[in-house]
């Protein structure tokens, strides 16, 4: 359903008197689009003094063709060629540690970091596309300032729709409950930059496990590019990876990787599958038999197949794993995503209609989970995704049901992650916040209209930025991504 505020917002007459009035002011979302640079300009990177990402991030970034602006690495990386050599370096009180330069060594001479003196936000210069600091050195709260110091000089830097990272530890693993407490303050930072900067900025806290510096690849790479365009102020935990990190084709990622997405004949679902495909998965597309031509209609637009089976059918999970056992040996992928509503306070609520939802939101995804595991065709590398919601965070009047079979999605992610880290399989979830679908066109006007401006991006999200934040977990290079529920609702005022 189209947003025909939004449309007018964009418009010339509309803009200046949204302006006037101070109404929500939905600016346009920088969204990927194949063969898109990463970010769309340099990358400002800085640190608290004993940072420990601040090498990785520089490594893994210039190794992806990005321009990155650092104060002290310009200085001190010799490596390194500034791009303009009439720029004075820029002083650092900061002195590099040696376990920076150790790592800057270690990525040998032939690797290409690109970084550029920090000038930005000058004629000569173009503006930052991101800003990204290191905070995992802060190890009090009064080492916090340095956070200030930089967003507070390079607020005004940021491109339209810019991004914001800041790298921290999880705090429980922190050293002493000061540091875990300085790290814990990290939110309160990323989620009210979200809200402050406008103009389609992101802002997310990324938490990396020490020893997972080099982790963080696929994360910083969604993060920064145009898939994450609905995707603020999350807070994203990195862990360890197997070191036998498979080769990763970044245009596709997926290229030899099955992939089972149910619900797949409209909506996010459909998206998923598309985006799926695009990456090179090959997509077994599900849905319920009433649906079978629209079904079929998305699994040959993907070259996939179409599977029409009820999940919630006594012999479902057995069916799927049968078919997947006798067409590929194996699932690598599976993305839980059919659900349905069935709203009503539960004063007036029917019993059918609390087992339905729970049925297909939660319970059929545990057995097909539990079946596929069984026999073994989910192997190392496995990615399982489930699809929550914001209702399942923040609950949800008329919707006992649905918010608690989303927040059993997201207990299902929890506590299935520490059991499947031995077999090498992440299990991760969205939980989309208002996405323009078929599902909230049945929604009252005025409702809808809340919904899609009760937000940092003032507008819904579209299916694609759910199905790209799919794709990110579901990456060979996401190894280290487990048990993170991430939503995708623009940084929704629902559910913080
Ligand atoms: P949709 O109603 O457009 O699509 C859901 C699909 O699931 C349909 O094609 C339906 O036929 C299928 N399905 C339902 N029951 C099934 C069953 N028993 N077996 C197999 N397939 C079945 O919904 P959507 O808006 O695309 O939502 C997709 C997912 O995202 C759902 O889990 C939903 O709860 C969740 N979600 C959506 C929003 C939103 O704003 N649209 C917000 C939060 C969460």
């Amino acid at each position: 359903m189209s947003d025909r505020y939004a449309t007018f917002a964009r418009s010339g007459s509309g803009r200046a008197l949204v302006r006037r009035l101070g109404l929500p002011d939905p600016p346009r979302l920088r969204r990927y689009r194949p063969g898109d640079p990463l970010v769309p300009g340099p990358v400002l990177l800085d640190a608290a003094p004993n940072g420990r990402m601040r090498a990785p991030v520089a490594i893994l970034l210039g190794g992806a063709g990005v321009e990155v602006r650092d104060p002290l690495m310009a200085v001190a990386n010799p490596l390194t060629t500034p791009t303009d050599p009439a720029a004075p370096a820029s002083p650092d009180p900061a002195a590099p540690t040696s376990a920076e330069s150790e790592a800057t060594a270690a990525a040998g001479p032939e690797t290409t970091v690109a970084i550029a003196p920090a000038e930005p936000g000058t004629d000569q210069v173009p503006r930052n596309a991101a800003l990204i600091f290191d905070a995992t050195g802060i190890i009090d709260s009064t080492g916090l300032r340095p956070l200030y110091d930089f967003f507070h000089a390079h607020a005004r830097t940021l491109q339209p729709s810019g991004r914001v990272i800041v790298l921290g530890s999880p705090p429980e693993v922190c050293a002493s409950p000061r540091e875990a407490t300085a790290q814990r303050a990290l939110e309160g930072l990323t989620r009210s930059i979200g809200k402050e900067f406008g103009r389609g900025t992101t802002a997310q806290l990324v938490y990396v496990t020490p020893g997972a510096e080099y982790a963080i690849e696929s994360t910083l790479r969604f993060l920064l590019s145009g898939r994450s365009a609905y995707v603020s102020g999350q807070v994203i935990r990195v862990g360890w990876q197997p070191a036998d990190q498979p080769y990763v084709d970044w245009d596709r990622p997926l290229a030899g990787r099955i992939a089972l997405v149910t619900g797949a004949a409209q909506g996010i679902g459909a998206a998923i599958a598309r985006v799926l495909a695009r990456d090179g998965a090959h997509v077994v597309a599900l849905d319920v038999p009433p649906v079978g031509d629209t079904l079929a209609e998305v699994a040959n637009s993907i070259r996939g197949t179409a599977l029409q089976l009820d999940l919630t059918a006594a012999n479902a999970p057995t069916r799927l794993a049968n078919h997947f056992a006798g067409r590929h040996g194996r699932v690598d992928i599976v993305v839980h995503n059919a659900g349905i509503t069935r709203d009503k306070t539960i004063a007036r609520m029917d019993p059918a209609w609390w087992d339905s939802v729970l049925e297909v939101n939660l319970s059929s995804q545990e057995r097909i989970n539990d079946v596929l595991l069984a026999r073994d065709l989910i192997p190392t590398g496995g990615r399982l995704i489930g699809v929550s919601s914001i209702a399942g965070i923040a609950g949800n009047r008329g919707q006992t049901n649905y918010a608690t079979s989303k927040a059993g999605v997201i207990g299902l992610v929890q506590s299935m992650a520490p059991v499947l880290v031995g077999r090498g399989i992440t299990i991760n979830a969205v939980a989309p916040g208002f996405i323009e679908t078929a599902m909230t066109a049945r929604m009252p006007a005025l409702l809808r209209q809340a919904g899609r401006r009760m937000n940092s991006m003032a507008q819904g999200g579209r299916p694609v930025d759910v199905a790209e934040t799919v794709a990110w977990f579901a990456s060979p290079a996401s190894g280290g991504v487990t048990g993170n529920v991430v939503r995708v609702c623009g940084q929704s005022l629902l559910g913080a």
